[in-house]
Order: structure tokens, then C-alpha cells, then sequence
């Protein structure tokens, strides 16, 4: 996909009024890498900390003021990382309050937070809830303690129970679990504890992804030196087929390739993203979407506080989709959710529905009433392949 320049984007940033927002605010600090992540982070420093909330102060009000995002409805928060539970909670909070003071944030807006057991006390929950939190992601990934140490060296399968336990008793109904399936030492038998665990806390939603080997993690560095394994795409989907039988079986509806859901617990900060809504990324390397405008910050802590602090938006990139781009990229996350997408009558989209006719015939996607597409079963297994075809 080729973006045109900026230049010729009518709806250049600072033009643009989205008519709801989201917001999501990078956290960018964890106590230690895990071995499968390559994501932007740094290990907490408390002198890092400042550099990191008082760039976030001038961000939000960069955008709200200068950008004039400051009357846009927000119908979503979610704060995400890095870990963002190494942070005391009342810095999470003071956060959360600087986007009340900035932003309009709608009263029934969902407020989500990612939790990592062991960096969260009940204290620290209930103050979340009282400060209208309304939601939390835990990070548990598996309830075997081998495997556990094998990610990075953490034990979680007591303390997950343990911040869900308090998280009732704060007052959270709306809490997903974050599993992993498909990585190097795991069993079907071990996946099959690890959904029995995870079911027997009824979390209001879970989200299961396969394991992947990302450049930059250290699992991706092991097998550059040649120990470790690449993932074994059969065992994946044999893993993949257990959890949705499971899951189904037990009342959850699969809403998205990699979430599943009670009804009405589908996460609505994640469906903009898969919907192609106005989100403002904040935060170092968070990325932003904004009418055609897709935009994200350099993942670099310095650069990101150098930047604000001289007054300008840290940026690391810019681009702006063509509408044809826009329509293409709409069905790609569109076809993320399992109830597909529905194809607008715009005009530039021939080449678009040429791509589609060939999946169906392809048995990759399937086309029903009113121009809806959705991935068949086929099509879900070959997920990737569908979204490069549609580029
Ligand atoms: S997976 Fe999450 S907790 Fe682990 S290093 Fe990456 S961002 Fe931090």
C-alpha cells in the first residue's frame, strides 16, 4: 500500500474533527522484558517516570488545544504498554483526571486498564474503580508455572487469582484475561489446564492470541542463534480449535479472530480499531488514527520528552491514505470480526470487490445480504493471507 504525501491530504492533522474519539495512552515501563515480546519498553526507573508523565501533560494538551480534539466526544480510554500497573495507582489516576481536564469524556465511557499480577494490590483496585475504571485486561498467558518461567521468568497462574479475586471485590464485572497458545513448550494437555483455569474465574471476556515470533524478543534472538523453534503453524490451530470449542461451549461468543466475549462484553475501545475509528495514540510509540491520517510517536522515551518540551508533536511518521486506501483498509480490520464488514457504495472500489470475488471463489470469505463479508472458516485459518491480498 503506497500512502500519498501529506501534502496533497485535504484533511491534514489540525483539520480534522472526528465526530467520537479514542484514546489510548501508552505506558511504556515493565519490570523485565518477557522473552516473546519486541515491544517498545524500557525497565522502570522512577527518574524515568516524570520525563514520561510531564511529555503526556504537554501531549494532551497539544492535542485538545492545538489539534482542537478538546470538544470531541471520548467514548473510550484504555491504558496499555509496557505495563502500565508499574506505576503507583495514583499516578495511573492523575493520568486518567489530566484527560478528564483536557478531553470530553463521556460519562459512560469505557475506562480500561491493563493489570499485571504482581504489580497490583487490592488497594490499588479499588482506588481504579472509585476512579471510573470501569474495565480491566490481566495479563495472564498461561496457568502452567513451567511455561510461565519460560515466557520470562514470572509465576502468575496464583497471582492472576489473586488480582481477580480483588478485583470483585472492588467492584470490576468487566475484566478479560490475556492467554497464549502455540509457543515453544506447550502441550495441548497444558492449553486445556490453562482454558480450565482461566474459565473456572468467569472473566466477562478473553482474549487468546497465538504466539509469534516477533524480531527484537529475546525467544526471536535464541533462534537467530539457532536454539529455539519457529512456531508450528498445525499445533497453533490445533490449539486454536481446542479454545474455541471450549469457549463456545461454555457461553462465550467469538467476536474477533483472537477475543471472545459474554454478550454485551465485547471490548469497545478495541472494536474502533477493527471498525478504522478515531483514535489518538499518547504515549511513545503509540500510533493514531484521525480521518485519513494514520500517525504514531517515536518509541523513544528522550525523543518523545525533547519533542514536546520544544512544543511539537513527537512524531516519528505521517502518512495519508487515499480514500481507495481507506476503503481497503476498512475491509481488512473489518473482516477481523467474525460478523465481517459491510462494503460501502463508494465509487473507486472495483479493483476492492475483484480481490473479494476471488477469495469467495477461494472459499476464503463469503458475501451475504446487503454487501456484508465476513471470513469463512477457511478464511479465519488464512487470515493473513486474506488482508495481504486485499492490500
Ligand atoms: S509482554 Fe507486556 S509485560 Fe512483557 S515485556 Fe512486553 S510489554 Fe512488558
Amino acid at each position: 500500500m503506497k500512502a500519498v504525501p501529506l501534502a496533497d491530504c485535504k484533511n491534514a492533522l489540525g483539520q480534522i474533527q472526528p465526530e467520537t474519539l479514542g484514546i489510548y495512552v501508552h505506558v511504556p515501563f515493565c519490570r523485565a522484558r518477557c522473552r516473546f515480546c519486541a515491544f517498545y519498553m524500557e525497565r522502570l526507573r522512577e527518574d524515568r517516570v516524570q520525563t514520561f508523565l510531564d511529555g503526556l501533560d504537554r501531549e494532551f494538551r497539544l492535542y485538545a488545544c492545538d489539534v482542537g480534539l478538546r470538544k470531541i466526544p471520548v467514548h473510550t480510554i484504555y491504558f496499555g504498554g509496557g505495563t502500565p500497573t508499574t506505576l503507583p495507582s495514583h499516578q495511573l489516576i492523575g493520568i486518567l483526571h489530566a484527560i478528564r481536564r483536557w478531553f470530553l469524556v463521556e460519562d459512560d465511557a469505557e475506562v480500561s486498564v491493563e493489570v499485571h499480577p504482581g504489580t497490583v494490590t487490592s488497594e490499588a483496585l479499588r482506588a481504579f474503580r472509585q476512579a471510573g475504571f470501569t474495565r480491566l485486561s490481566v495479563g495472564g498467558q498461561s496457568f502452567d508455572q513451567t511455561e510461565l518461567r519460560e515466557l520470562g521468568g514470572r509465576s502468575y497462574g496464583a497471582g492472576v487469582r489473586q488480582a481477580i479475586s480483588w478485583a470483585r471485590s472492588a467492584g470490576f464485572k468487566n475484566f478479560s484475561l490475556d492467554l497464549m497458545f502455540g509457543f515453544p513448550g506447550q502441550s495441548l494437555e497444558s492449553w486445556q489446564r490453562t482454558l480450565d483455569e482461566a474459565l473456572a474465574l468467569s472473566p466477562s471476556h478473553l482474549s487468546c492470541y497465538a504466539y509469534t515470533l516477533e524480531e527484537g524478543s529475546p525467544f526471536y534472538r535464541e533462534v537467530m542463534r539457532g536454539k529455539g523453534s519457529e512456531p508450528d503453524q498445525e499445533f497453533q490451530v490445533a490449539l486454536e480449535e481446542r479454545a474455541v470449542e471450549q469457549l463456545t461451549a461454555a457461553g462465550f461468543e467469538r467476536y474477533e479472530i483472537s477475543n471472545y466475549c459474554r454478550p454485551g462484553y465485547a471490548c469497545r475501545h478495541n472494536m474502533r480499531y477493527w471498525q478504522v475509528q478515531a483514535y489518538l495514540g499518547l504515549g511513545p510509540s503509540a500510533q493514531s488514527c484521525l480521518g485519513r491520517a494514520r500517525f504514531g510517536n517515536v518509541a523513544n522515551l528522550e525523543g518523545y520528552a525533547d519533542s514536546l518540551q520544544r512544543g511539537t508533536l513527537p512524531l516519528d511518521e505521517i502518512t495519508c491514505l487515499s480514500h481507495d486506501q481507506v476503503d481497503r483498509e476498512r475491509v481488512i480490520w473489518g473482516l477481523r470480526m467474525l460478523s465481517g464488514v459491510r462494503l460501502q457504495s463508494t465509487e473507486n472500489k472495483t479493483a476492492l470487490l475483484h480481490t473479494i470475488r476471488q477469495l469467495r471463489e477461494e472459499g476464503l470469505l463469503r458475501v451475504e445480504g446487503q454487501g456484508r463479508v465476513s471470513l469463512t472458516d477457511l478464511g479465519i485459518r488464512y487470515a493473513d493471507t486474506v488482508a495481504v491480498a486485499l492490500l
